[in-house]
């Protein structure tokens, strides 16, 4: 995650992000949050929520450590409770539908190095081989469609 948004979220959850910049000894938030940016906007949603129930229920609560692991935001915890594992397994399961590069829809491969990502992100060389032929076809359909029949030429 680029650093202006880490800085962020780190400023606007202190308690939940107070291990970040120790060191790797000490803890895992050494690496900061090790995701890609298109998962930023549901990881800032898990912050909230989480923020929420550390507020009422579990006031030591604090990552230990936030990453990506098999395609999927993997959150570990310190202080938590069930509603917080139910948090944290609810939004690993839907960072398994979004592009963790960019945002936008995505779904995992299914063979080599298992990543969450969407159509160009994950090879913007084919993708846009692919898109070109698209907009070929549908020019040519729409062409075709448009053609003056016989009769109103005639
Ligand atoms: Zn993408």
């Amino acid at each position: 995650m680029k650093d202006k948004l880490q800085n962020k979220l780190a400023k606007r959850f202190p308690e939940l992000s107070q291990d970040l910049g120790k060191s790797p000894k000490e803890s895992c938030m050494a690496w900061g949050f090790s995701i890609g940016n298109g998962w930023a906007k549901l990881f800032e949603m898990l912050c909230e929520d989480l923020d929420k129930v550390r507020k009422e229920e579990c006031p030591d609560l604090k990552f230990e450590q936030v990453k990506e692991k098999y395609g999927r935001l993997r959150v570990y915890l310190y202080g938590g409770n069930d509603h917080t594992i139910e948090l944290v397994d609810m939004y690993e399961v839907g960072s398994g539908f979004i592009c963790e590069s960019c945002g936008k829809l995505g779904r995992m491969n299914g063979r080599g190095w298992i990543k969450c990502l969407c159509n160009s992100c994950r090879n913007p060389a084919w993708y846009k081989r692919w898109w070109k032929k698209a907009m070929y076809f549908l020019d040519w359909r729409i062409f075709r469609r448009c053609r003056p029949k016989s009769w109103m030429v005639e």
